[in-house]
């Protein structure tokens, strides 16, 4: 069954002025025209007329509250590529942003997954179109959601092909950004195609076995936490049952090693309110109503993850004494968590996003600068995994300052995500305000002071045994290079003085 259900311009322009009721829909129209005449007579290989896959591609845009050239980008985005229309009338008729856009991804789907070989390159790619303009990328992670609803009508082979590359690579950087809404649907899709079997038993367990008995708790749930959170005064909140998404579960049954049953004790809501204080006071009357698990409390809000995401989260003993779980966050920080990135530019500027490049989160330049400093494509895709698809340290600088680090890092990788100049001159450290040796393995929420020699020459070069972090290694090697630079020049002045 590959027929999704018939996209209209008129839903698109609908959901655009749901979310920026000021922004100019008549382009939208014209990229619509334009669009419909340059794939006139095409059609996909499930027999739907291509424009479907266009209109469909930028509606996903729109739901996830892109900018306007973003979802005008996602209806052109395959013109230069599969029509007469060139790059150049696109530009021409939709201005040098749109074209941008839409350049983006017409060399991003020059890339073709072939494997572990192509795999690193293909990578490196998409980092450096993201790093370049984020929107690049979330227009492809919309395209490939299209794609893979719509798989049925491609061979078994291809489609294996798809669906892995997906789930190796663009699930995982939906993640890294906190689009959740593409990853879980990425992930799920994903899930289908590859392991049809396993996906069938679970949704089976999740959505026919279990559903009525989830309800009935969630129901339970809601009733009694409604009361008593009006009770005390709070007037706006929401609070949703939530849907645990397939593939996660499959994979903590695979890495846990355990049985459906064991996994799904828990059960998930989450409560939505206006403002901070309430998430808060909100916490407190949970607790006040079911004894918390207290290893099980994470407060996301003061320490936000990586990618932004901000939440409570806390564990309790819910009625029967059923372990469940409750995110508490304000509506903001809710479709933060859903759209990642896009919702982001979209509050910072009240409704209608512009320049995403102010907006990149740290990772990503950090992608641009080590880009600059590898060779090849399997160094750059090294250090990118080192750096970025490990977990995440939160560290503390004295002043209260939050440094994210790697997962085994030590203070001199903290000393160089401070400053090069501190990591350089880097004598001693205190770890908690305890002195501590410089390749201790950091905890999560440590704080650490580095001292420093300001007379020291450089970095030892024993550091690059224990350094975790790539701008730690590039920094030393860099010193080590220059002053041995230094030294060589040294030796080449002739001596005179006696
Ligand atoms: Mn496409």
């Amino acid at each position: 069954m590959a027929s999704v259900m018939e996209m209209t311009i008129d839903r698109i322009i609908h959901k655009v002025k749901e979310n920026s009721p000021e922004a100019d829909v008549d382009l939208l129209r014209l990229a619509y025209d334009f669009a419909n005449e340059a794939h006139k007579g095409q059609k996909r290989k499930t027999g739907e007329p291509y424009i479907q896959h266009s209109l469909h591609t930028s509606f996903l845009l729109a739901q996830i509250k892109a900018d306007l050239e973003t979802v005008i980008a996602g209806i052109l985005h395959d013109v230069p590529e599969d029509t007469e229309r060139t790059l150049e009338d696109v530009e021409k008729e939709f201005g040098k942003e749109v074209g941008f856009l839409v350049e983006g991804i017409t060399k991003l789907s020059k890339i073709k997954y072939r494997g572990v070989d192509r795999y690193n390159e293909s990578l490196r790619k998409m980092f450096l179109a993201m790093a370049q303009d984020l929107r690049v990328i979330l227009i492809k992670f919309a395209d490939r959601l299209h794609n893979l609803r719509t798989l049925e009508g491609l061979p078994d082979k291809k489609r294996a092909r798809i669906a892995r590359e997906t789930l190796e690579i663009y699930a995982p950087i939906a993640g890294l950004l906190g689009i959740w809404r593409f990853k879980w649907q990425l992930e799920d899709l994903c899930f289908k195609h590859l392991y049809p079997e396993e996906f069938k038993k679970l949704e089976y367990k999740y959505e026919v076995e279990q559903r009525v008995e989830r309800n009935q708790y969630i129901q339970k749930i809601k009733k009694e936490l409604g009361k008593k959170l009006k009770d005390e005064g709070v007037e706006e909140f929401e609070i949703l049952g939530r849907f645990k998404h397939l593939y996660s579960i499959y994979k903590k049954m695979q890495i846990k090693n355990r049985r459906f049953d064991e996994i799904f004790d828990v059960f998930a809501l989450r409560v939505v309110v206006p403002n901070i204080s309430d998430c808060y006071r909100v916490l407190g009357i949970i607790h006040e109503l079911w004894r918390p698990k207290s290893s099980r409390f994470k407060d996301y809000i003061a320490v936000p993850k990586p990618n932004g995401y901000r939440s409570l989260h806390t564990t309790v003993f819910g009625p029967g004494g059923k372990a469940t779980e409750f995110q508490i966050r304000t509506t903001e920080m809710n479709d933060e968590a859903f759209y990642g990135i896009a919702a982001h530019w979209y509050y910072k500027k009240g409704g209608s996003a512009k320049s995403p490049k102010e907006n990149q989160p740290k990772w990503v330049k950090e992608i641009l600068n080590t880009q600059k400093d590898a060779l090849d494509s399997n160094e750059f895709i090294q250090k990118i995994k080192i750096d970025i698809f490990q977990k995440r340290k939160f560290i503390f600088s004295p002043k209260g300052d939050v440094f994210d680090l790697p997962e085994g890092s030590t203070p001199i990788d903290f000393a160089y995500a401070v400053h090069t100049e501190i990591g350089n001159h880097a004598t001693g450290a205190l770890v908690n305000n305890t002195m501590s040796s410089l390749d201790r393995e950091l905890k999560n929420g440590d704080m650490v002071e580095i001292i420093i020699d300001k007379k020291r020459k450089g970095p030892n070069k024993a550091w690059l045994k224990f350094v975790k972090t790539g701008r730690a290694k590039d920094k030393i090697n860099q010193a080590l290079k220059n002053s041995s630079h230094f030294e060589n020049i040294k030796k080449l002045i002739p001596y005179t003085k006696k």
